[in-house]
């Protein structure tokens, strides 16, 4: 079968595989659609501290399942599989927080994605939870939306983001505008996107509507005033750069919560904080990673429930033999989702 393998950094192939084969108590499912993510693009060009050699990438998928050793997942089910499989056992997931397990697998990086014409679904993977029946309306399409909407849920849950809160989402990526999406959808108002490139703030607007999403512009004190008269009660760094901390410092209102979720370069990972500002005006600085089945679980039934128009956030599709076109396109900051149509 066909499979996008990376192989070295620098170096992913879309090159021919044997098919998986189906474990004791796992699924073999036949690729629906899979997302491509940021982290593909920067495993591409950099390697992965995860992978020693070549793997099968692929980590936002959806399918058919082709052949089940599970009852409760007949072949014809259609599915979506949470990437990260936690041990279960271990201390932190008896306290629930799968997506710190020190022993979590995850698809693509420690076993092979979905990226591929059929992927395997290991055993621990079913008993983890981590294989979610779409329900009846949600494409196959959509439904790849819950890896990244999973994390965005887990992040919100992370930063009680409730009613009447007012939230503000610094980058407007995928992940960014499902931010927006999610706070809205949990009663949260206002709720402002902002990013500083103009084609994003057009591709989430889309999605979101025209008064929801605007390009940064670079006066903070009308930025605080928009969020209510003390400043933003949220505000997410759903974006990668440094200086969006000060910026999120500067606009957070007394009790608010800065929701840390992207991941900064390690060199540029150290920034300045105003620890007076945290502790007389009891600033939370939340960091939230990943998520967890149970996340997953409530994306899809989100997804199938979604206020937004879920195709306007898939910007581009390719076949799976173009991975490398849709690669380029995610790094040159085009549109927001790409997906590689398999089957
Ligand atoms: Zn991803
Ligand atoms: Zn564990």
């Amino acid at each position: 079968m066909l499979a996008v393998m990376f192989k070295e950094p620098g170096t992913v192939a879309v090159e021919q595989i044997a098919l998986p084969q189906l474990a004791a108590g796992g699924l073999v499912v036949r690729t629906g659609y899979v997302g491509v993510c940021g982290s593909d693009v920067r495993t591409w060009r950099h390697g992965n501290a995860r992978l020693a050699g070549p793997q099968v990438l692929g980590h936002e998928v959806s399918g058919t399942v082709a052949a089940s050793d599970v009852e409760a997942y007949p072949v014809g089910t259609q599915v979506a599989v949470c990437p990260g499989v936690p041990c279960m056992r271990c201390d932190q997931c008896q306290r629930a927080r799968h997506n710190l397990c020190p022993n979590r697998r995850v698809l693509a990086y420690d076993f092979p994605g979905g990226m591929a014409e059929q992927f395997a679904v290991p055993a621990d993977a079913v008993l983890a939870g981590c294989v979610v029946p779409l329900p009846d309306g949600l494409s196959l399409r959509s439904a790849t939306l819950a890896e990244p909407l999973h994390t965005v849920l887990s992040g919100q849950e992370r930063g009680e983001i409730g009613p009447l809160d007012s939230v503000l989402v610094l980058g407007l990526g995928p992940i960014g505008t499902l931010h927006a999406a999610a706070a809205r959808s949990r009663g949260a108002a206002p709720v402002l996107g902002v990013d500083l490139l103009a084609q994003r703030v057009a591709s989430a607007a889309a999605v979101l509507g025209d008064g929801a999403v605007e390009l940064l512009g670079d006066d903070p004190a009308a930025l605080k005033a928009r969020g209510g008269p003390r400043g933003w009660d949220v505000v997410v760094l759903a974006n990668g750069a440094p200086q969006a901390v000060e910026l999120a410092m500067s606009v957070v209102a007394p009790c608010g919560r800065i929701l840390a979720f992207a991941g900064m370069p390690a060199a540029k990972a150290q920034v300045p904080i105003d620890l007076n500002r945290v502790h007389y005006q009891q600033i939370s600085i939340v960091g939230a990673f990943a998520g967890t089945p149970r996340h997953f679980r409530d994306a899809i039934g989100w997804l199938s429930r979604a206020q937004i128009d879920l195709d306007q956030l898939v910007t581009g599709q390719l076949p799976l033999d173009h991975a490398l076109d849709a690669f380029a396109q995610i790094e040159r900051g085009e549109g927001l989702k790409t997906m590689l149509r398999v089957g």
